[in-house]
């Protein structure tokens, strides 16, 4: 029986062993590297270039601009210098004189070269006492048989040990003369014409050997392009799943709503509280549930915003729920909301963790019984036992501080409501339905007994005051709207920091008994230490200790830390609030959201131990009031990266701007938990340069999305495929595919 041909698939699936100039032993090294197949040579893309498009012969050589010469390597001399560092010389002769390259600090370049040895060198050259220099070239080592690189843009590849740049070249270039040609093209061809993309076919050899820096752009355009369109299709598809083709209940905050809510506030909104609450109005009061994301810095007044959306569904006869992630600020959002909730009917319930069990058993029961119209709580809310009877909206603050299990859950609970949702509804359809406390029309949707046979969603806002450059809002959470809260509310005061060592100590306990004195109150923070890190560092308790019998010995200090039971940290958290403990030292469990805006002082200890998000975090507790705030941050920053860490943070309070710049030392990925949230890493997008195209790959998937909503034209059946393939299962598309 003849055999068919191999399909284009199955050659591009070819092992790299078979790939010319390979071999089984290199196919070994180059598994290393993750590639297994043709098409991962094709598409193991360059992590940098370099540049030799400008060569010239030595006699033809400007200062100051970047060119290249080629030539023999003649003498190589290496010296230390009296100041304990070295200078490596290393003589290249060319066509028409030499040229001196030289490193400084830097003895491991010197095993690099050898006499006789030919190389094509990079830089901006000086002339110095009659010889050309190069200080710090980039360098090419030109193989044997290597007349001279086909092309001037050279690609410098991820390596593995054992395999050489100028070999993975060579099998790169192999790699598209073989296979190129069978890649299919997932882009239709007037949709490569309209956005101005390069066919595949094309790209993808100058992503590897431009011919121009021009080419290159050109080419890693449709790559970037394509890898974010892709995710943001996904994104689109799975937003049309979670919100165009649910429902939720139509919470409208007519005049007399609003008017009522507002009634209870205590302060005017700023301009950035009204149009988020607008935003989250236009969103509730339509057909889908709201699907938002509220990101404001520290002290921006999230707080208030969320009230807002809590009050407007329980004006509806809902029920809401506030859940945020530790006990302290649950009961500070609980506490928050009894002063504005007074003199109103609404009720109100509080679930934590460790509650004694008869307790929790009646509160669970006032919450499926529909008799609590605001719970606010920890995850104790997303417990097995906790059904609702109604519920309208879910509200979750500081959302990237719960873990991904725990998000899961909380959408799982929501579902669990559903089935209850129907049965309750009729229950109340047929008893009086319940007048709303805020607004005593009864509830629309008792008027509407039509909308009863579909299942409802509850709407859904989540809160983060790590403020995210958009990029990463975009991509991360992608399927979700945006808020952004940029003014703090009036009358905020500045925070000092400063950056301090040991010997400025006495100093700054000075200055921090004479603020409490003056009636100011003030954080003292340690890292948490682990038990094998005692060395290292000291324990909250014995910084507490040390204090509260030295610098600190005449006044009222508190102890936290997250080994305390709820009810003690309430305890110590509110004699705070109320001015009996002057001084709270504690762990990071205040880092996020307490707000005691009499507190102005913070002093953080080791504080290269902390991140720039949970610094910043820090400090937004004393940036909240009518004073000046004063941050001391004790530390040794030990690596290159804690130092430019801790410079940062002294250097601005703008947490946007914090936030870029945590991204650019720890990428996004390590930042936002890229693999916290199960998406596979970019590998050629990059969010901090790759905005503009971003928002046009956004722009365009969702067009296609809204176009074609299965993705089932046949023209889109390859997109379609690539995206459930690379996004299908962490983002739960189900069976698109
Ligand atoms: P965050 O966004 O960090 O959660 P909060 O909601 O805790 O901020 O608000 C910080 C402080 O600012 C609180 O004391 C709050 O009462 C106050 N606040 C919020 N909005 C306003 C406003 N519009 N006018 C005056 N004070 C406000
Ligand atoms: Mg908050």
């Amino acid at each position: 029986m003849p055999t068919s041909p191999p399909t284009p698939a199955q050659l591009l699936a070819t092992p790299v062993q078979y790939l010319k100039g390979v071999g089984p032993e290199r196919a070994e090294l180059l598994h290393k590297l993750g590639l297994k197949t043709a098409a991962d040579v094709l598409f193991h893309f360059p992590r940098e270039y370099q540049d030799f498009t400008d060569q010239r012969e030595m006699n033809q050589l400007e200062e100051g601009k970047l060119q290249s010469v080629r030539g023999v390597i003649e003498d190589i001399d290496f010296r230390p210098t009296s100041s304990g560092g070295s200078v490596l010389g290393v003589l290249v002769r060319g066509a028409a004189g030499y040229l001196r390259a030289l490193w400084f600090n830097q003895p491991y370049q010197r095993e690099k070269f050898s006499l006789g040895q030919r190389v094509l060198l990079s830089g901006k050259p000086k002339y110095e006492g009659l010889v050309w220099q190069m200080a710090h070239p980039r360098v090419e080592t030109l193989a044997e048989e290597e007349e001279e690189p086909k092309t001037k843009i050279l690609p410098v590849y991820p390596l593995t040990e054992g395999v050489q740049q100028w070999h993975l070249r060579k099998i790169v270039r192999q790699a598209l003369e073989g296979y190129v040609d069978l890649l299919d093209e997932v882009f239709p061809p007037e949709y490569l014409e309209t956005h101005d993309l390069w066919p595949i076919r094309r790209a993808l050899p100058e992503i590897h050997f431009p011919a121009s820096q021009e080419n290159l752009e050109h080419a890693r355009r449709r790559f970037v392009y394509q890898e974010l369109f892709l995710l943001q299709l996904a994104l689109a598809v799975k937003r049309r799943r979670q919100h165009d083709q649910r429902q939720a209940p139509r919470l409208e905050a007519t005049a007399k709503i609003d008017a009522r809510i507002r009634r209870l506030f205590p302060f005017e909104l700023t301009p950035g509280q009204e149009n988020a609450i607008a935003e989250i109005r236009a969103d509730m009061a339509g057909p889908r549930p709201m699907n938002r994301l509220l990101q404001g810095d520290v002290g921006s007044g999230k707080t208030i915003v969320a009230v807002y959306a809590l009050l407007l569904a329980v004006a509806h006869g809902y029920q809401a729920v506030l859940m945020a992630p530790t006990e302290v600020l649950a009961r500070q959002h609980a506490q928050t909301i009894e002063k504005i909730l007074a003199a109103s009917q609404v009720r109100r319930v509080q679930l934590i963790g460790g509650m004694p069990s008869e307790k929790r058993a009646a509160l669970v029961n006032l919450i499926a019984e529909g008799q609590a119209d605001v719970v606010v709580g920890t995850q104790a809310i997303i417990q097995e036992d906790v059904a609702f009877a109604k519920l309208g909206l879910v509200v979750i603050d500081e959302q990237h501080k719960f873990g991904v299990r725990q998000r899961a859950v909380l959408k799982g609970q929501a579902g669990r409501v559903e089935g209850r949702e129907s049965r309750v509804e009729n229950k109340d359809q047929t008893s009086n339905p319940r007048p709303s406390t805020l607004d005593s029309r009864p509830s629309p949707l008792a008027l509407r007994p039509s909308t009863f046979d579909s299942i409802l969603d509850p709407h859904y806002l989540v809160m983060t005051a790590t403020p995210i450059p958009r990029t990463v809002a975009l991509t991360l959470f992608g399927d979700l709207d945006v808020s952004t809260l940029r003014d703090a509310p009036p009358g905020r005061q500045t925070v000092h920091t400063y950056l301090a060592g040991d010997a400025q100590r006495a100093k700054w306990w000075d200055f921090f008994r004479r603020k409490l004195r003056e009636g100011r109150q003030g954080y003292v923070v340690t890292p948490l230490v682990e038990e094998s890190d005692r060395t290292a560092a000291v324990s909250v308790e014995e910084t507490f200790e040390a204090l509260a019998n030295g610098e600190l010995a005449d006044f009222r200090l508190g102890l936290i830390h997250g080994r305390m039971t709820a009810e003690e940290k309430d305890a110590v958290m509110e004699n705070f609030r109320r001015g009996e403990i002057q001084v709270l030292v504690s762990t990071s469990v205040v880092e996020v959201g307490v707000d005691v805006p009499n507190a102005t002082l913070m002093t953080i200890e080791s504080g290269q131990r902390f991140g720039l998000a949970q610094l910043h975090q820090l400090r937004g507790r004393i940036h909240r009031g009518r004073y000046p705030g004063f941050c001391c941050v004790f530390g040794e920053p030990k690596t290159e990266e804690s130092q430019e860490r801790l410079k940062a943070f002294i250097s601005t309070t703008d947490g946007f701007a914090l936030a870029e710049t945590d991204f650019r030392l720890r990428g996004p990925g390590e930042l936002f938990g890229t693999r916290q949230h199960g998406l596979p890493p970019l590998r050629i997008a990059d969010l901090l340069l790759d905005g503009e195209v971003l928002e046009e790959a956004r722009r365009d998937a969702q067009a296609l999305v809204a176009a074609d909503p299965g993705l089932s034209c046949p023209e889109h059946a390859l997109l379609r495929r690539r995206m459930a393939h690379l996004y299908g299962q962490v983002l739960e598309l189900g069976d698109v595919g």
